[in-house]
């Protein structure tokens, strides 16, 4: 064979450039891409409706709107004299538990130390603190926590001379400057309230080892007061108690203000 026989059976075994085949390729994957585009679309406008339900908030859920959150307004500080979160603490001497002292067969000094706690009391939420009314072995007094804890008694009819009223704090104190403070706001009130003398002399272990103080928290500043002598002391004691709670309240004032005594 010579090589011009060979040339056109070369050229009849090559396929054309552009024959019916290859065309048709084209379309076929022009229309697969196609379609698929479609599909595509079909399914993201499926999966994102025009109009898509309703979200139901879950706890912790906030929507997101052109409103912004309210700033949380700052807490005020207390100026001396407000109310706080610690409540203060009143106990009526012997109230639930026992009479303490009677005299003349028919006074009872539990009666006159409830009636001036609860004037107490009175006198202090009126000044805008939260007070408790406590017995004196008030299940709350365990490990309780307060602005200030005071326990109200009345003195026996023993001596018919004493006059006078005390106060004292627990012997071994966790905080003693306070709550020599606290006495001597109630010393210095008390006193000048209800022109009683303060009787120093007859401070007693009952009162500086008082079972309260150790019952209650020792961050709790407390102090124990024996408002007068249930015989000397027995008129001002029966018939001025708002006068009597009053000189309480006032020492108590005094310390939470943080005025000089
Ligand atoms: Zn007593």
């Amino acid at each position: 064979m010579s090589r011009q026989m060979a040339r056109p059976l070369e050229s009849r075994e090559r396929p054309p450039a552009a024959s019916g085949a290859p065309r048709l390729l084209v379309l076929v994957v022009l229309g697969t891409a196609l379609l698929v585009l479609i599909r595509i679309g079909l399914n993201v406008g499926a999966e994102h409706p025009a109009n898509p339900p309703p979200v139901t908030p879950s706890p912790g859920y906030f929507p997101l709107t052109s409103t912004p959150f309210p700033t949380p307004s700052p807490r005020p500080t207390p100026l001396p004299g407000t109310p706080a979160v610690l409540p203060i603490g009143i106990v009526a001497g012997h109230w639930g538990n026992d009479t303490g002292a009677i005299c003349d067969g028919w006074l009872r000094e539990v009666d006159v130390n409830l009636a001036v706690a609860w004037r107490v009391v009175k006198g202090l939420e009126a000044a805008g603190y939260p007070t408790d009314l406590l017995e004196e072995f008030d299940p709350r007094l365990e490990g309780y926590r307060a602005r200030a804890l005071v326990s109200i008694h009345a003195d026996a009819c023993l001596y018919p001379e004493a006059s006078g009223f005390k106060v004292a704090r627990v012997e071994e104190s966790a905080i003693p400057s306070v709550e020599d403070r606290l006495v001597a706001c109630l010393i210095s009130r008390y006193g000048a309230r209800t022109g009683l003398p303060f009787h120093e002399g007859s401070v007693t272990p009952d009162m500086t080892q008082y079972h309260t103080f150790y019952e209650v928290d020792p961050a709790t500043p407390g102090a124990i007061i024996e408002i007068g002598f249930l015989l000397a002391d027995r008129d001002i004691l029966l018939n001025q108690q708002d006068l009597i709670a009053q000189g309480i309240v006032d020492g108590i004032l005094c310390f939470l203000r943080g005025e000089t005594p």
